[in-house]
């Protein structure tokens, strides 16, 4: 066992090498490459393990115990030394097998006269695919490098079962077939849809041609190049002149900069190369360890770092000479992103006509992807924390975020029942379709006015199809968030006016920039805060900063030049606010009508209704404003104090409660009283069933995204609206939690679809 703590497995990878060269049958190989881990690990048994279906281990090659053993004896993940190795994906280094409470005795395989035993899993993509193990007959404890040596060979061994060379090999097809097993996981829907497809790594994993080196002096340059490319690219991350990085990604640098210099880890990966290892193999043998590691790890900042150190190993493999990057644009089967986390300009890199759906480790709804995404349909799922420890590029998956879950390498009967569920989604669509030019008219003839929320000119190319009757929401920062740099008037004008172009002659509400709080610009500074939703955002920024407001509301006026314009601000506490915002307005409308085409055949100007303060100067407001707009996510956030980004709280309480209920027909009644246009254009005017209990509060104009029209609009032509109000009014004065189940039940008795 020495030979190899001594010289390094280099002996062995290229005695190996020779034998991964030759031809032959695969097992054969097999049985000759055990045949020369035992000799040159002085052991008399070396055996392996692969996993098949159902999660059964299988000798599929041995020196040193019985030959009629193989494909013989078979243990569970979990059963016996090596299922035991196997379910905790790491080595077991015992002088006394015999004696451990795990050992499963198989009479068939010879093995009792052997007392130690030395085991490491055969890892692909940190997933265990199979267990090399050494024993023999002493009772010794192997050595820290023996183990080493072991846990590296286990790699080349790796790399020879799942090799193309090999899986078409009958006997080994199964194996690496199914060690590649199944796997459901779960997220958070960040983007409703379904897709299917083949994964893209966004930062690719590392794919190992060549295990084991020609030459390990040549290979330890092209390791130091890469590293030292590595170490000044991180540097560069951090120099940042404009200030343009956010705490987060900084956060993320700082980690990344102090894991470049690491003693530890450089001197793992040069210890794998000097060993004998390519630096791909090098790499990814210590990302291996490194995931093996993290999958036992609990404490969240410990894992985070780790996964930190993963995502390094796959940046510092880029780094090597000969790594080409894919050609993104161009993709010839459908496709799954899969990423830690992306930005919303990296998203759009992707073919759009292939690119079916994305999968996030990180990602809130607000994020910019997930901003994005929604516009151009495509589903994403995100904090799927588990992803990354299970896919591989190429990896067949299914992204059903209606249920908050993907499955990796799905079955055939999660794929048959998948499709029957993306069939039901287009039966839906295309029920939906069918009602586009019908108006939402109730029941008993009342007429709601339903619009559609946009963001991005993208959303526009889907209006027409959309059966919305106008933009009751365009949030403007989107363009400003998805940007680099903050666009010019002119850029600006040129934004909205194609806005209206598009909406052909149908009622567009602008909203002036509503930044701050979760929504951040790159290129605006900002201080830290310690409450940024109730920081320094919105309107508030508008009014101490009138510049870039005015520059706004000058773009929105020169687009709307010879057509009606209508905008509103953002997040007004109280009446002054919206009387200074609107004068700014004014002020620029006087401007352009003196100049040479003059300014908008005529201006409305709203405010949303997010801050609560705003609800108790009601009568003031709507004396000074046009319309107004419930925005429901936020002024659900501020009543009730609940961080709307924080899942610990969001679902505490349920906007289905009498108090906010009430709150809103409050809203309703004075818009009504005063004939003041009203509209709500939060998240909750798509939901059926919450747009039910809007609609008998009073709301006759609801705006929404793109997906919830079709229900919403089904559910108002199957309600009889004078039967609810009356029911509704009653549920404000309930003083349960929830009314939900109050409504669902109306929705059954009177047989509306929600
Ligand atoms: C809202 O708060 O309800 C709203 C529509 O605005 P946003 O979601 O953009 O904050
Ligand atoms: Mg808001």
């Amino acid at each position: 066992m020495n030979s190899a703590a001594v010289t390094g497995p280099r002996i062995l990878f290229r005695q190996i090498r020779q034998v991964m060269a030759g031809t032959g049958d695969a097992e054969l190989r097999l049985q000759k490459i055990v045949r020369l881990i035992a000799s040159n690990m002085i052991a008399e048994v070396c055996s392996c393990y692969l996993m098949r279906a159902g999660e059964m281990l299988e000798l599929f090659a041995t020196e040193g115990l019985k030959q009629e053993a193989i494909h013989n004896t078979r243990l569970r993940v979990g059963e016996g030394l090596i299922g035991d190795i196997a379910a905790h994906s790491r080595p077991l280094n015992l002088s006394d097998a015999q004696s451990h409470p795990q050992f499963a005795y198989r009479p068939e395989t010879g093995e009792e006269v052997y007392h130690s035993l030395l085991g490491a899993p055969i890892l692909r993509g940190g997933r265990v695919i199979g267990v090399l193990a050494v024993q023999n007959r002493t009772r010794r404890q192997y050595t820290e490098e023996e183990v080493e040596a072991l846990q590296t060979v286990a790699m080349v061994v790796a790399e020879l079962v799942s090799s193309e060379e090999m899986i078409s090999s009958k006997e080994l097809l199964d194996t690496a077939g199914n060690a590649t097993k199944p796997h459901r996981l779960t997220g958070r829907p960040l983007a409703d849809g379904l897709a299917s497809g083949y994964a893209i790594l966004h930062e690719p994993h590392i794919v190992v041609q060549r295990t084991i080196s020609e030459n390990s002096g040549e290979e330890q340059l092209r390791l130091e190049k890469a590293i030292l490319a590595l170490q000044d690219a991180i540097d560069e991350m951090l120099v940042d002149p404009e200030g343009i990085l956010t705490d987060e990604s900084r956060d993320i640098f700082e980690a990344y900069k102090m894991f470049a210099h690491d003693k530890s880890w450089l001197k793992k990966l040069e210890t794998a190369v000097d060993s004998g290892l390519t630096s791909e193999a090098a790499i990814k043998r210590v990302q291996d360890d490194t995931r093996a590691r993290m999958r036992k790890i609990t404490d969240p900042y410990i894992r985070e770092r780790l996964s930190d150190l993963d995502d390094l190993a796959n940046r510092l493999y880029l780094h090597l000479d000969g790594i080409a990057v894919p050609d993104r644009q161009h993709l010839d089967q459908d496709t799954v992103v899969v990423a830690r986390n992306m930005g919303a300009a990296e998203l759009l890199d992707y073919d759009k006509d292939r690119l079916k759906g994305v999968v996030l480790v990180e990602g809130t709804r607000n994020s910019h992807v997930a901003i994005v995404a929604r516009s151009i349909g495509i589903p994403v799922l995100g904090q799927c924390t588990e992803i990354s420890n299970i896919i591989e590029d190429g990896d067949f998956i299914l992204v059903d975020a209606e249920n908050a879950q993907v499955f990796v390498r799905p079955g055939d009967d999660v794929i048959q029942t998948f499709n029957r569920s993306i069939r039901h989604r287009e039966e839906r669509q295309a029920k939906y379709a069918a009602l586009r030019d019908k108006k939402a008219i109730s029941k008993d003839g009342q007429k709601v006015m339903l619009s559609m929320n946009a963001g991005l000119l993208i959303d526009l190319d889907n209006f027409a199809v959309a059966g919305a009757e106008g933009i009751g929401l365009f949030r403007t920062e989107l363009q400003f968030m998805v940007r680099s740099q903050m666009p010019k008037v002119d850029e600006q004008t040129s934004l909205y006016s194609r806005v209206l172009d598009k909406a052909d002659g149908a009622p567009v509400v602008f909203r002036t920039l509503d930044v701050g709080g979760d929504k951040a610009l790159p290129y605006l500074e900002m201080k830290e805060e310690e409450n940024p939703a109730l920081g320094w955002r919105a309107i508030r920024i508008g009014l101490d900063r009138p510049a870039l407001l005015k520059a706004q509301l000058r773009a929105m006026v020169r687009a709307a030049k010879g057509r009606e314009l209508s905008l509103m601000f953002p997040m007004v506490a109280e009446v002054s606010e919206f009387v200074e915002a609107k004068s700014l307005l004014l002020k620029e409308v006087e401007r352009e009508s003196r100049r040479e085409g003059g300014g908008p055949t005529s201006v409305k100007v709203g405010t949303m209704i997010e801050v609560p303060s705003i609800v108790w100067q009601l009568p003031q407001l709507l004396s000074e404003a046009d319309f107004v707009s419930v925005g429901s996510n936020d002024l659900m956030q501020f009543f009730f104090a609940v961080d709307r980004g924080n899942s610990m709280v969001t679902d505490r309480y349920d906007m289905l409660s009498p108090s906010f209920l009430t709150l809103l027909r409050y809203i309703a009644k004075e818009c009504n009283r005063t004939e003041t246009p009203l509209s709500l254009c939060g998240d909750i005017a798509g939901r059926p069933l919450e747009a039910l209990a809007l609609i008998g509060l009073g709301f006759r104009h609801l705006s929404m995204s793109i997906e919830g029209l079709g229900p919403v609009k089904e559910m108002i032509r199957t309600t009889d609206i004078s039967k609810l109000e009356n029911f509704v009014q009653k549920l404000c004065s309930n003083s349960a939690h929830s009314v939900r189940e109050q409504l669902r039940a109306f929705a059954k008795d009177h047989g509306t679809v929600i």
